[in-house]
């Protein structure tokens, strides 16, 4: 087996930061709902929290499987107010964008070093952004919809209570 280059440990260290981050913005967005009183919305975004500490440790392990070393950093301060449930889906949006950016410039790195088991690794990765894109953009357009208005909001509400721990 071929030992992970030095470039590309580094560079899942940093993701594996960026995986734990995310978990701690959806989180912090989970906690911004609950005051709110949307327990639907808070559940979907505590859903997302658990799915990316996820995303973090198969990095992890990753790193050692191919002889290599994880080394945490600090994790970033997440914010804790937004304006409204249409602000917090469009910055989930944004961010899962900025992820795949991360995964994309990744991929790329392993192509050059022609580290094969990394590409074939991302692959899981590449697939799995096209759905977190897709997911909280559809969530940005229901938003929009039906408007931030009480009972919309609610029936919303209702909807992003019923997700589960699917995978
Ligand atoms: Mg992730």
């Amino acid at each position: 087996m071929m030992k992970i280059g030095k470039k590309l440990e580094s560079m899942i260290n940093k993701q594996i930061n960026a995986e734990f981050y995310s978990a701690y913005l959806y989180l912090s967005m989970a906690a911004y709902f609950d005051s709110m009183n949307l327990g639907g919305f808070s559940n979907w975004m505590r859903v997302q929290a658990k799915e990316e500490l996820g995303h973090g440790m198969k990095f992890y392990k990753f790193v050692y499987e191919r002889g290599g070393v994880v080394k945490l950093d600090g994790i970033q301060k997440p914010k804790s107010e937004w304006n409204g449930p249409l602000t917090v889906f469009e910055e989930a949006y944004a961010h899962e964008v900025e992820v795949t950016k991360m995964i994309n410039e990744l991929f790329e790195v392993a192509k050059s070093e022609k580290d094969s088991a990394t590409q074939v690794f991302l692959g899981w990765f590449i697939d799995e952004q096209v759905e977190e894109e897709a997911s909280a953009d559809a969530i940005v357009q229901k938003i929009k919809m039906v408007g931030e208005k009480g009972n919309a909001l609610i029936l919303l509400d209702h909807e992003l209570a019923k997700r589960g721990e699917g995978k």
